[in-house]
């Protein structure tokens, strides 16, 4: 690339189950608009509210195949054993094209796809205050069985391991500060007091 300019940079926030970073994701795009979230495509069906090309793009497994085939993935996995999540590469290209920041927030797979074929991405692992919290929050939720909870249980402790694979660790003890520094992070400067 010849221009001056530097490329804007991608950020990749991910993190174990239930650490809090769809609420997280959430917050930041209520209350800091101007943080630019790739969309992902999936194949899970909408929960009430979410609408499709804001929250996700939501595929059939037709749809997503002919993506997969296509080589339009940036990066894809199936979470939770059950439905398949997915970077466009065009999503990421468009941005970066417009001159955006672009934040990703997938999970642990997803991510570990990124740094390879986007080494220069920065890498933000979000962190539950301790591990107890994190047991907190899989089990308070109650929205999943038991043996749903068990699995995400098992699977948040092998995801907690991978911090050391992130350039940073953010601490998830408080919304508004989370986001705060994962926006400084981002190279986001802000210039309201929202
Ligand atoms: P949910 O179904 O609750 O919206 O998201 C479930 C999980 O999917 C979250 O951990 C979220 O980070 C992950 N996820 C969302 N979009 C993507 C994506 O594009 N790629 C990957 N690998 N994971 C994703």
């Amino acid at each position: 690339m010849s221009s001056a300019a530097p490329t804007p940079q991608v950020t990749v926030l991910a993190g174990p189950t239930s650490v809090g970073k769809s609420t997280l994701s959430r917050y930041i795009r209520t209350t800091f608009p101007q943080v630019h979230f790739s969309v992902s495509a999936t194949t899970r069906p909408a929960r009430p509210g979410e609408v499709d090309g804001e929250d996700y793009l939501f595929l059939s497994d037709e749809e997503f195949d002919r993506l997969l085939e296509a080589e339009a993935f940036l990066e894809w996995a199936v979470v939770h054993q059950r439905y398949r999540y997915g970077t466009l590469r065009s999503t990421v290209d468009e941005a970066q094209a417009e001159g955006k920041n672009v934040l990703l927030e997938i999970d642990l797979q997803g991510a570990r796809q990124v740094r390879q074929r986007l080494p220069e991405a920065h890498f933000v692992f979000l962190a539950p205050p301790t591990f107890e919290d994190l047991v907190r929050r899989l089990t308070g939720r109650g929205t999943e069985s038991a043996e749903e909870q068990q699995r995400r249980l098992e699977t948040a402790r092998i995801e907690l391991a991978a911090e050391p694979e992130f350039d940073v660790t953010i601490i998830n003890d408080d919304v508004d500060r989370a986001a705060r520094e994962l926006i400084a992070q981002m190279g986001i400067e802000l210039t309201t007091n929202a």
